[in-house]
C-alpha cells in the first residue's frame, strides 16, 4: 500500500542516532538543547521538546494557564488533540467555522463568539498553510487572550514573510512519522514570550524548579529543588533529539520536494471533472504537509473505497472534532460548524511524502483519472 505521507530517514539521520546511543546521555542531555536552538532557528523563537504534538498542545495550555471556567476557542477541522488537551485542562472548547477556501479558522466565525471567559484561541495550520494570524492577533489581543498555533503541519511555512513559530503566543510542532519531519515520537512549542517558556519547561519537567533565583527556600543544600506546580514527564529524549536535528538540516530539501509533488498534482489534475484542488494563497509560504482535494458529487466514500483497493493509501483528514462522542456526549451536536462538515464530507487526502516518486504519483494520478472518469 502506497502511504498518505511517511518518513525519510538517510544515512545522516541514522548517523546521528547512533552517535547519540554511544553518547554518556539517551535523554536529559546535550542533544536536547541543541535541538531546541535548531528549532529556534527555523521558528525564529525559543523552543521546548516534549513527547510529541498531543503533549505540545496539553503543555501549551497549562502553560497559557487553561482551567475550570475558560474558554478555548478553536476549529473542528483538525486533529482531536487540539480541542483535547484543553477539554482536559477543565476548560470548555468552543468550535468556531473554517474558511471555505483553505479550511483553516474562519476569524469571524471566531470574532462571534468570544467572550470575556475566552483564555485561549488556537488556529490550525491546515495542511501547512498558516491561519489569518494577523487578524486572529487583532481579536485575541482585544479579548485579552493567549493565541495558540498548533503547527503540526507547518514548521518551515511563513505568513507574510514571517515564519511560524513567530505569529502565535505559542506555536506547536509534531514530528510524527506522517508529518514534515520526524523523531518517531516528538513535538515542541515554541514561544515569543521567555515567561510562558519558562511554564513550559516547567511543566515538562514534572514541574520542577532548580534555579535558585526563582527556589522559596534557598537554604537546604546542593541537591534541593521544588515543585512549586504539577507538571508532568513530557521530556524528548537525546537519542530523538538527535534525529531531530538531523531531520531539520533536511527540511528546505524536504519542502522544495513537497512543493515541486504539490504543482505536479495542481498541473497533473487541473482537467480532471468532479474534483476541486486546495487553495492558494498570495501571503503564504506553506511547507505542503497535505495534498487535500475535495471529491464532488457524493462521490467521496466510493474514491477512497476505490482508491484504497487499488493500493493507493488516501487519507480523510479531519471528521470534525465535535463528532467524537467524547464531545457528543458532552453536548456537542451535528451541524454546529457547517462549512467544516462541507468540507470533512468532501475531502481527501492523496499520498505526498519526500519519497514519493514521480512514477508512484502518476499511478495516482491515473488511478484517480480512471475512477472519475476523464
Ligand atoms: C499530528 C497532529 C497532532 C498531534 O501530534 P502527535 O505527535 O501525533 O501527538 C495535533 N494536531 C494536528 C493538527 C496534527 O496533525
Amino acid at each position: 500500500m502506497l502511504p498518505y505521507g511517511r518518513q525519510s530517514i538517510d544515512a545522516a539521520d541514522v548517523e546521528a542516532v547512533v552517535a547519540a546511543l554511544g553518547s554518556d546521555w539517551l535523554t536529559t542531555g546535550p542533544r536536547v538543547a541543541r535541538f531546541e536552538a535548531d528549532i529556534e532557528a527555523v521558528a525564529g523563537a525559543p523552543a521546548v521538546t516534549v513527547t510529541n504534538g498531543t503533549t505540545a498542545l496539553h503543555a501549551a495550555y497549562a502553560a497559557a494557564g487553561v482551567g475550570r471556567g475558560d474558554e478555548v476557542i478553536t476549529t473542528p477541522m483538525t486533529f482531536v488533540a487540539t480541542a483535547s488537551g484543553a477539554a482536559m485542562l477543565g476548560a470548555e472548547v468552543i468550535f468556531a467555522d473554517i474558511e471555505e477556501d483553505t479550511a483553516n479558522l474562519d476569524p469571524a466565525a471566531v470574532d462571534a463568539v468570544v467572550t470575556t471567559r475566552t483564555k485561549v484561541i488556537t488556529a490550525v495550520d491546515y495542511a501547512g498553510v498558516p491561519a489569518d494570524y494577523d487578524r486572529l492577533r487583532k481579536i485575541t489581543d482585544s479579548a485579552g487572550a493567549i493565541l495558540v498555533g498548533d503547527a503540526a503541519h507547518s514548521i518551515g511555512s511563513t505568513y507574510r514573510g514571517r515564519p511560524v513559530g513567530t505569529l502565535a503566543d505559542l506555536t506547536t510542532f509534531s514530528f510524527f512519522p506522517t508529518k514534515n519531519l520526524t523523531t518517531g515520537e516528538g513535538g515542541a512549542v515554541v514561544s515569543t514570550r521567555p515567561e510562558l517558556i519558562e511554564r513550559l519547561r516547567d511543566f515538562r519537567t514534572v514541574g520542577s524548579v532548580r534555579d535558585p533565583e526563582r527556589l522559596r527556600r534557598t537554604d537546604e543544600g546542593g541537591w534541593y529543588y521544588e515543585v512549586q506546580e504539577f507538571g508532568l514527564n513530557y521530556r524528548l529524549p537525546d537519542v530523538l533529539c538527535a534525529l531531530g536535528s538531523a531531520q531539520l538540516r533536511r527540511l528546505g530539501d524536504f519542502k522544495a520536494r513537497r512543493a515541486r509533488l504539490t504543482a505536479r498534482y495542481d498541473e497533473l489534475l487541473a482537467d480532471v471533472p468532479g474534483l476541486r484542488l486546495p487553495a492558494r494563497r498570495p501571503d503564504v509560504d506553506p511547507i505542503r504537509h497535505l495534498y487535500p482535494v475535495r471529491v464532488l458529487d457524493g462521490r467521496r466514500r466510493e474514491v477512497y473505497d476505490r482508491l484504497r483497493a487499488a493500493g493507493i493509501g488516501v487519507q480523510v483528514n479531519y471528521i470534525p472534532v465535535y463528532w467524537h462522542p467524547v464531545f457528543e456526549d458532552l453536548g456537542y451536536r451535528r451541524g454546529m460548524c457547517p462549512v467544516a462538515e462541507a468540507f470533512y464530507a468532501e475531502e481527501l487526502s492523496l499520498p505526498l511524502f519526500y519519497d514519493l516518486s514521480d512514477s508512484d504519483q502518476d499511478r495516482v494520478v491515473d488511478t484517480l483519472r480512471g475512477i472519475l472518469g476523464s
